[in-house]
């Protein structure tokens, strides 16, 4: 029986750089770079294919960058590359994320027939002001747009992206983001912070920024929750909604700690029992060099640390029997006293088979996990 695998490939162009964007991409990418690129990614994809003879792929995660800045026919290219050279599952999800400059039907169409089955979609929000503040190419309108160009082209399942905490935000039109993007119907809603990362043009200016304060990012989260919620997106991450069955497979593969291999450069991976990271470096990876820069193999307590704090994102937390069959170890002997002592503050629910984050709770889960992980390694 073969095991599941997710892959993740990195493709690292954008059409612009937006102004808080730490995530590694290139402006303004000529045909021949993103030619090249996908060459040496074609490359990787039959290398690693080899070594993957007992996987069978059901999760093929296309980040960025915008991989949907690559002419359609290099996207055709690696598909075709992928269902010749690796098992893929006929009911595997494949995601491409796409900013809304970058859609149009033709494209999707393509897309389509390529095996693609998921967009994920950058709105991030529906006024002007902020997409300018957060220098995006795109209006409400492009969105929309964009939205019905996948529809027609037959992606049933379409995620969208926005974001709270940008410049000019308040909860009166964060409320009107999601009223106007839950009107279109996505499948699928991830809701991130702004984050405000260094070495990008908004790190510079930061004391300059009208951010929300913290009231209003605590009133926009509670809300915002509560109003996806009662129109039938269920929160399933601390940042993510979806309509029933439409979870998102790749990332639940990475909050399980599940096997995933990334390709290209940046990307990630956690495959055969150790955890290996690639470099920026694009230059290198065009001439085929290794730019493999963090390798290791993590003892049982990194794991079991590693795998608590990504699992305690989910709203259904930590199984203790999946746990202690993973581990030979039982979650109450290693956390329970740890989590417990958050529950009479109504930020933690233990009930003897899971143990997992209150609404509440998740606002503050970063101080949380902090308090009780542990990777010292003394487990
Ligand atoms: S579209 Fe996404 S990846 Fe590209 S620059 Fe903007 S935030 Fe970064």
């Amino acid at each position: 029986m073969k095991k599941p695998l997710g892959l993740y490939l990195h493709i690292p162009f954008c059409r612009s750089k937006c102004l808080y964007c730490d995530f590694c991409s290139m402006p303004h990418p000529s045909d021949e770079a993103m030619e090249a690129y996908v060459e040496a990614l074609c490359r990787d994809l039959h290398w690693w294919s080899e070594r993957c003879a007992d996987y069978t792929v059901d999760t093929v995660f296309f980040g960025g960058g915008t991989p949907t800045v690559l002419p359609v026919r290099l996207l055709e290219r690696l598909t075709e590359v992928l269902w010749h050279d690796f098992c893929i599952d006929p009911t595997a999800e494949i995601t491409a994320e796409c900013n809304p400059v970058t859609g149009e039907r033709e494209r999707f169409l393509r897309m389509r027939r390529a095996g693609f089955n998921r967009l994920s979609i950058g709105l991030q929000s529906a006024h002007q002001r902020e997409l300018r503040a957060l220098g995006r190419l795109h209006d409400f309108d492009t969105f929309c747009h964009c939205f019905s160009d996948a529809r027609d082209a037959g992606f049933e399942n379409i995620s969208a992206d926005v974001m709270s905490g940008i410049p000019h935000q308040t909860p009166v039109s964060r409320m009107e983001t999601l009223q106007k993007l839950c009107a279109l119907g996505p499948e699928h809603i991830s809701s991130y912070d702004l984050i405000i990362e260094e070495g990008t043009p908004f790190a510079r200016v930061r004391d300059r920024l009208a951010l929300p304060d913290e009231d209003a990012a605590r009133q926009m989260y509670f809300e915002g929750c509560e109003f996806l919620t009662s129109g039938g997106w269920k929160q399933y991450e601390i940042s993510n909604f979806a309509k029933e069955g439409y979870e998102s497979r790749h990332n639940l593969k990475y909050w399980s700690c599940e096997e995933y291999l990334g390709l290209g450069v940046a990307a990630h991976s956690d495959f055969g029992g150790a955890r290996f990271g690639n470099s920026r470096d694009v230059s290198a990876y065009l001439r085929g060099e290794d730019i493999t820069e963090e390798h290791s193999i993590p003892s049982l307590a990194e794991r079991m640390n590693e795998y608590v704090m990504l699992r305690m994102r989910l709203c259904e937390g930590v199984d203790y029997q999946a746990f202690a069959s993973r581990f030979g170890r039982s979650f109450e002997s290693v956390f329970g006293k740890g989590f417990s002592k958050y529950e009479p503050h109504g930020l933690v629910i233990c009930d003897g088979a899971h143990c997992a984050f209150t609404t509440h709770g998740m606002l503050v889960s970063n101080a949380i996990l902090s308090e009780v992980l542990d990777f010292s390694g003394e487990i």
